[in-house]
């Protein structure tokens, strides 16, 4: 499980801090699954983002959702990764 404070991968413009390599792969990851997560108008049939444990040929996306108590939370059913994520209100990728 994957504890995540989405400030810790900004600078402090709010733009993703890491600029190459696994950090920045993961930051990418983050903030998509966070943009996913909050955009309430995405239709039920649209896939989540793809999974940064996975193979990316493999194609497996993860499933998204904004828990009662403000986490964005992702799962991974292929390989079971999954992850909380906590100060993403107000970042770019939130889209609530
Ligand atoms: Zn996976």
């Amino acid at each position: 499980m994957y504890v995540i404070d989405l400030t810790h991968y900004l600078d402090e413009r709010g733009a993703i801090a890491p600029q190459r390599g696994p950090a920045r792969k993961f930051a990418d990851f983050v903030t998509t699954v966070v943009a996913d997560a909050t955009n309430f108008d995405r239709p039920e049939e649209t896939p989540g983002p793809l999974c940064f444990k996975c193979r990316k040929r493999d194609q497996h996306f993860v499933a998204t959702a904004v828990t009662e108590d403000d986490l964005v939370i992702w799962h991974c059913v292929a390989c079971g990764t999954q992850g909380q994520i906590s100060k993403w209100q107000g970042s770019f990728w939130d889209l609530s």
